[in-house]
Parts: structure tokens; sequence; C-alpha cells
């Protein structure tokens, strides 16, 4: 499959590691929106969380505690920061590999655009 995110859990396209396990990488985003920008993929393609069914229930409760885990680990919790995950083109995705960008360092505006 040709999925940029399926290629770099493979390891095929480099990037910035912040947290592994056997389900989740998280990397920090090639074009940072805020001083803290990262990307948590499940290494299971799955194209969005409307592509996900109750088999992968476990995978997305472990992956929203990660995502609090990591913010924690940048020194984001106090000031607080922002999860977002973008569905289809009216939802702004660009990569169809579900993702969530965890956004902080910085006051975050909204509505979003
Ligand atoms: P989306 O627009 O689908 O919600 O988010 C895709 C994100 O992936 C964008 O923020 C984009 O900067 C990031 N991205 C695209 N290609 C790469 C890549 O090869 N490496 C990294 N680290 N991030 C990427
Ligand atoms: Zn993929």
């Amino acid at each position: 499959m040709n999925c940029i995110f399926c290629k770099i859990v493979s390891g095929e396209i480099p990037s910035t590691k912040v947290y592994e396990d056997e389900d989740m990488l998280a990397f920090r985003d090639l074009s940072p929106q805020a001083p803290e920008h990262v990307l948590l993929v499940p290494k299971k393609h799955i194209q969005s969380i409307s592509h996900a069914g109750q088999e992968d229930l476990s995978l997305l409760g472990k992956m929203q505690l990660k995502l609090a885990e990591i913010a924690r680990n940048l020194g984001l919790e106090e000031a607080g920061y922002r999860v977002v995950t973008n569905i289809g083109s009216d939802g702004g995705q660009t990569v169809d590999h579900l993702h969530y960008h965890l956004l902080g360092g910085r006051s975050l505006q909204w509505p979003p655009g």
C-alpha cells in the first residue's frame, strides 16, 4: 500500500520518533503548526476514525491516553494543548491513515479555519 504513514511505521521513511510501542507510533510533524506538533498513528492501517470498528476500541482508547501522557512528557499539561483528527476532504485530511495531531506550546485559536 502506498501510504506515507505506513512507510513511516515500517521505517522506510525516516521520522523523529517521540514514542513507540507495538500498537502505535508518535513522531514530529514535518510541517509543525505550533512549537510542539506531534502525530500519533496506529501501526495498523486504518483510514480514519470513520473506518474504525469495534475491534479497534481498545487501540483507540490506548491512543487517547497516550496522547495525554505524551503531552505531559512534553510539559504541555499545565498550559493546555489540543488534540485533533481530521477526517475526509471537508475535514482537511491529507494523509489517509488515521492520525491524531497533538498541538501545543502556544495559545491556539478557536474556531479552526
Ligand atoms: P492531515 O492534513 O491529514 O490531518 O495531516 C497530515 C499531516 O502529516 C500534516 O500535518 C503534514 O505536515 C504531515 N506529514 C505529511 N507527510 C509527512 C512526512 O513524511 N513526515 C512527517 N513527519 N509528517 C508528514
Ligand atoms: Zn497506512
